[in-house]
C-alpha cells in the first residue's frame, strides 16, 4: 500500500496529515497528488463522494502556492456555502505548518468582511460561483494572476445552474493557469466544461464512471402510496441509531414530512430552499451535532451536505433523474464507512428501480418493511444494550440504600425484566396494534381497513397469530366456534405473527371476555383483551426520541416548527442533565400517558 510519504509531499504537509490522523492516501489521492505535484497540467478527476477529493487537490495546491507572495494564486469554486466553508476549514488544517492564507467567499454573509479578508492577502480563495461573480464585478477580488483553478464538485455546480457564472469567472483568469476539475459524476455538462476550458487534461477515474460507491447497499421497500409515511417511521424505528437524510421531491413534502416526524417525537428537521439562511444554518448545526437524527431535505438544499457517518439515505420519493439518485446515495458510505440507501416505492414506480439499477450497475435488494414485532425486538435489544452501557450517575449513591430496600424482594432476572418493560411496553402497545405495511400478502381479512373500536364495536387483542397456524379465516372460524357466534359476528380479523386482532359488536363483549378467562388451547393460555387502540387514527406514530445524544447547548432546527405546531413542547432535564424531548402530541400522548418517563 502506498504511503503519503511516497507521493512527493513536503514535510510540513506530512506532519499536518499525521496530525489529522490520515494513515494512507485514498485512491483518488494516490492517483492525483503525484501528477499534480510533478507537472503543470489540467486534470479531470472522477471519484465518488466521500473518497477524499478535497485533499487530492488541496495537498498539491498548498505545496505549489508561494507562501512568500500575497497574491491570490489559487481559486477553488464549489457549489454551496456549506462546501465552501468545509473546504476552507480542511485547507486550513492541511496548511497549519505552512504560512498560507485561505479565505472563504460565499453568499449570505457580509461581502465587505470577506473583501477585507481577501485584501489582507489570500493566496487561496474558496468561493461559491454567485458570490465570486459579485465580488469580481465590484472589484473586491483579483483573480487575474491565479495559477490554479479548482472546480470542485463540478457536476453539482452545473446541476445548480452555475454554468454561466463559471464561464464568466474563468474569463477573468489567465489562460495559462492549470485547471483541476473534480466531480463525482460525469454528465454531459461536465464534459462540455472540460472540452471548453481545459487543455489536454489528465483523466483520473476511481471506480467506474457514474456508478455508485461500493460501500453503499441499495434497498427498496414496496408499499402502497398512502403508507409512505408510516413506512418511513418503521424504517427509522427498526434502526434506533439511524443518522439519516430523507429525500423528498418538493419543498412542501419536505416540510410536511419533517413536521410529522417532529410531531411524532422523532428528532427530525427540514432543509429546503424556503428557509432562511439562518434557519438552514441552525438545522445543519443540529444535524452535525446529532441533535437531529433525520434530516428531511430537498435535493437542491442537500447539495451542501457533507457530513460523514450518515448511516442511511432514505428516498422518501424517487427523483426523476438517475444522476440525482447517485448524489443522494453518495451521502452515505463515506470515508470508508458502510451505508444504506433505502427507497420507498409504490408498485407503479418499480420500473424506475430497474432503470437506476442499469445506470449505477448495482442491484437493489427488495426488503420488507419491518413488522411491529420485529421492531419491538430491535428496540428491546437496543434498550437492553443502552441500559448496559449507561454510565451510572454517582448522584444516585445516597438514595441507593433506600432504593435497594424497595427491590429487596426482587431477583436480578425479575428486575431486569421490569426495567426493560418500562420502555418496551410503549413500543409493544403501539406496534402490537398496527398492520403489515407491505403490499398485501393476503393474511388479513381486510387490508384497507384498520381495525378499530367505536361506539358499536369492540376491538380485541388475542395472543395467537400466524405462528400458531392461524390465518384470518382460521382464526375467525375458531372464534366463531368457541364463542358460539354467527358468521357476521366476528369481523376485522387481522392476524400478525404471534398475536391478532378482531372485532365484535359491543353486546358480545362480555361474553367474549368472560369466555377467554383461563382459557387454554393445547395446554397454553389463550388470552383475549380489549384492545386499547382507538385504531382509527392513521397513527403508526408514537414515541419520544430519547434525548441521549442531545446537547444542552445549541438550538435545534426543528424548534421553530415545534413551537408553532405543537401546543406542548416540553424540554426538561433529567438527572444526568441531558435534554429530553416531550412525548408527541395528540393521540400519541394520550396513548402513552402515565408512563413516568419524565420528572
Ligand atoms: P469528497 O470530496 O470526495 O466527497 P472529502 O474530501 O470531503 O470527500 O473527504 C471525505 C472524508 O474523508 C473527510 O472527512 C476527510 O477528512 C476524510 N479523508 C480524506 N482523505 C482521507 C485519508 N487519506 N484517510 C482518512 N480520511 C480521509
Ligand atoms: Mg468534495
Amino acid at each position: 500500500m502506498t504511503k503519503f510519504e511516497e507521493l512527493g509531499l513536503q514535510e510540513s504537509l506530512l506532519r499536518a496529515i499525521q496530525d489529522m490522523g490520515f494513515e494512507t492516501p485514498s485512491e483518488v489521492q494516490e492517483k492525483a497528488i503525484p501528477i499534480l505535484l510533478d507537472k503543470e497540467t489540467d486534470m479531470v478527476a472522477l471519484a465518488q463522494t466521500g473518497t477524499g477529493k478535497t485533499a487530492a487537490f488541496g495537498f498539491p495546491l498548498i505545496q505549489k502556492i508561494n507562501a512568500e507572495s500575497r497574491t491570490t494564486q489559487g481559486l477553488i469554486l464549489s457549489p454551496t456555502r456549506e462546501l465552501c466553508l468545509q473546504i476552507t476549514n480542511e485547507l486550513k488544517s492541511y496548511s497549519k505548518y505552512d504560512n498560507v492564507n485561505v479565505v472563504a467567499i460565499y453568499g449570505g454573509a457580509s461581502i465587505t468582511d470577506q473583501a477585507k479578508q481577501v485584501k489582507k492577502g489570500a493566496q487561496i480563495v474558496v468561493a461559491t460561483p454567485g458570490r465570486m461573480q459579485d465580488m469580481i464585478n465590484r472589484r473586491m477580488v483579483d483573480i487575474s494572476k491565479i495559477e490554479y483553478c479548482v472546480l470542485d464538485e463540478a457536476d453539482e455546480m452545473l446541476n445548480m445552474g452555475f454554468y454561466e457564472d463559471i464561464t464568466s469567472i474563468l474569463s477573468h483568469t489567465p489562460k495559462d493557469k492549470s485547471t483541476w476539475l473534480f466531480s463525482a459524476t460525469m454528465p454531459k455538462e461536465v464534459s462540455i466544461i472540460a472540452q471548453e476550458f481545459m487543455f489536454d487534461p489528465v483523466e483520473i477515474t476511481v471506480g467506474s464512471r457514474n456508478s455508485g460507491s461500493d460501500s453503499v447497499v441499495h434497498e427498496f421497500y414496496a408499499v402502497s402510496g398512502r403508507d409512505r409515511y408510516l413506512a418511513l417511521k418503521r424504517l427509522a424505528d427498526a434502526n434506533p441509531d439511524i443518522f439519516s437524510v430523507v429525500f423528498c421531491r418538493t419543498k412542501r413534502d419536505t416540510q410536511s414530512v419533517a413536521e410529522k416526524l417532529i410531531e411524532d417525537g422523532y428528532s427530525a428537521g427540514a432543509l429546503h430552499g424556503d428557509l432562511s439562511q439562518n434557519q438552514r444554518d441552525l438545522v445543519m448545526k443540529s444535524f452535525r451535532t446529532r441533535q437531529i437524527q433525520m434530516l428531511v431535505a430537498t435535493d437542491v438544499a442537500a447539495r451542501g451536505i457533507d457530513v460523514d457517518d450518515i448511516t442511511h439515505v432514505i428516498n422518501y420519493q424517487l427523483p426523476d433523474e438517475v444522476e440525482t439518485y447517485t448524489h443522494r446515495s453518495g451521502r452515505t458510505g463515506r470515508a470508508g464507512k458502510n451505508g444504506v440507501s433505502m427507497v420507498i416505492v409504490t408498485k407503479s414506480e418499480m420500473r424506475k428501480i430497474k432503470s437506476i439499477e442499469r445506470k449505477i450497475q448495482k442491484k437493489f435488494e427488495q426488503k420488507a418493511i419491518p413488522t411491529g414485532i420485529e421492531i419491538c425486538q430491535v428496540q428491546l435489544f437496543h434498550l437492553a444494550k443502552k441500559i448496559h452501557n449507561t454510565e451510572a450517575n454517582d448522584e444516585i449513591e445516597e438514595y441507593l440504600p433506600a432504593i435497594m430496600e424497595i427491590f429487596e424482594d426482587t431477583s436480578k432476572e425479575e428486575l431486569i425484566k421490569r426495567m426493560v418493560s418500562v420502555e418496551f411496553n410503549r413500543f409493544f402497545n403501539y406496534y402490537s396494534k398496527t398492520r403489515d405495511l407491505n403490499q398485501p400478502k393476503g393474511n388479513s381479512e381486510d387490508n384497507s381497513s384498520r381495525g378499530s373500536s367505536n361506539e358499536h364495536s369492540t376491538r380485541y387483542f388475542i395472543n395467537v397469530g400466524s405462528k400458531d397456524g392461524y390465518d384470518w379465516m382460521r382464526l375467525k372460524d375458531f372464534l366463531k366456534e368457541t364463542l358460539n357466534l354467527g358468521r357476521e359476528d366476528v369481523y376485522k380479523v387481522d392476524v400478525k405473527e404471534s398475536f391478532s386482532f378482531f372485532n365484535t359488536d359491543n353486546d358480545k363483549k362480555e361474553k367474549v371476555l368472560a369466555h377467554f378467562t383461563d382459557f387454554k388451547v393445547d395446554g397454553r393460555f389463550v388470552n383475549v383483551e380489549e384492545s386499547t387502540n382507538s385504531g382509527s387514527s392513521g397513527g403508526d406514530g408514537r414515541r419520544r426520541r430519547d434525548g441521549g445524544r442531545k446537547r444542552r447547548d445549541g438550538g435545534n432546527g426543528g424548534d421553530r416548527k415545534r413551537r408553532s405546531r405543537r401546543s406542548e413542547t416540553n424540554t426538561a432535564s433529567n438527572s444526568s442533565g441531558r435534554r429530553r424531548r416531550s412525548e408527541s402530541g395528540g393521540n400519541e400522548r394520550e396513548r402513552f400517558r402515565g408512563r413516568s418517563r419524565r420528572k
